[in-house]
């Protein structure tokens, strides 16, 4: 899947600005940055749910930005699981098959080995609010990996769920990845997890990339000053870095109605000069694994 140069506003407000990013096959790619900073609206704009004002969206080496959604072959798991209460798990999990017109023979094998995949054998003839959280959240992986999408994306697919259960989900959705060989854009706020689960990050802010790479290599050394500061809020065990950290972010939130000039970052940058404020930082490629930074001074 790849994203070339798409831009997406609402009125008068960018939400995505030039955004271009790659998530290669098989790999899982996490999407970071604050809220607001328009991470749903850029799997909206793969799953086909919104349309971007331009740019390319490709999948499969094909562009579909005229593919509806259905057709799109894309697996969507968000965050409060959107399930059908008035229908059966099993008829929740088939919908997609049904709407695709497939027949009954093949949707009753698919639904089931799903279920059995998602570990949820035995209660397809329950409704959603018979079903704890967890529960619930397993459907909709089923419920998207039924379609044997070839992309899945997931919006926040465990916030709504007791921290006791998240990780089950989060392995669940890990295993089924390498499993499958899967491909997946992934939205967590969840820093340690996205650690734990992710090859690849690309964090923005305020509608724009601040920077892509290997999760290792930028979680060991970020060098957009938001990734720095974004990943510093990981709880530290040195107390004096710990100050640090908290001394990197200055100024207020600005308003994403009316953006800085420049490096949209820059109002609450520690680094920013005169440069940050007169144009807009153009992508760099940093080292060798390809790290791109968004930045006119990349940390070292
Ligand atoms: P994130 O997922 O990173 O929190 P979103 O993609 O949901 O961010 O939103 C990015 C910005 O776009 C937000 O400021 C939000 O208010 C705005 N936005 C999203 N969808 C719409 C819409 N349909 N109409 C107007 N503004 C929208
Ligand atoms: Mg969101």
């Amino acid at each position: 899947m790849k994203l070339v140069n798409i831009n997406k506003s609402y009125g008068s407000f960018q939400a995505s600005k030039d955004i271009s990013f790659k998530v290669p096959q098989g790999s899982l790619t996490a999407l970071l940055g604050p809220s607001g900073s328009g991470k749903t609206t850029i799997l909206r704009m793969i799953a086909g749910l919104e349309q971007p004002d331009s740019g390319d969206i490709i999948i499969g080496g094909k562009r579909v930005n005229d593919v509806p959604a259905s057709q799109r072959g894309i697996g969507f798991v968000f965050q409060n699981y959107a399930l059908f209460r008035y229908m059966t798990v099993f008829d929740n999990v088939a919908f997609g098959l049904k709407v695709q017109k497939k027949d009954k023979k093949y949707i009753r094998f698919r639904v089931m080995e799903t279920l059995d995949l998602v570990g949820l054998s035995g209660l397809e003839k329950r409704y959603p609010s018979q079903l704890s959280g967890g529960q619930r959240q397993r459907i909709g992986i089923a419920r998207a990996l039924a379609l044997e999408p070839r992309f899945v994306v997931c919006d926040e697919p465990v916030s709504a769920l007791d921290v006791s259960i998240q990780s089950q989900i989060l392995n669940l959705l890990s295993d089924l990845q390498k499993e499958r060989k899967l491909t997946y854009l992934f939205i967590s706020h969840d820093l340690s997890v996205v650690r734990h689960i992710s090859n690849r990050v690309s964090v923005m802010f305020l509608g724009k990339l601040c920077e892509i790479g290997p999760t290792e290599d930028i979680y060991s050394a970020p060098k957009h000053p938001y990734t720095k500061f974004l990943l510093s809020s990981v709880p530290n065990p040195d107390p004096t870095k710990r100050k640090q950290d908290a001394e990197l972010l200055m100024g207020e939130m600005p308003s994403p109605m009316n953006p800085p000039s420049g490096c949209r970052f820059r109002t609450r940058c520690p680094y920013a000069d005169k440069l940050c404020a007169e144009k807009e930082p153009e992508e760099k490629i940093v080292d060798a694994s390809g790290r791109k930074v968004y930045c006119h001074h990349p940390l070292s």
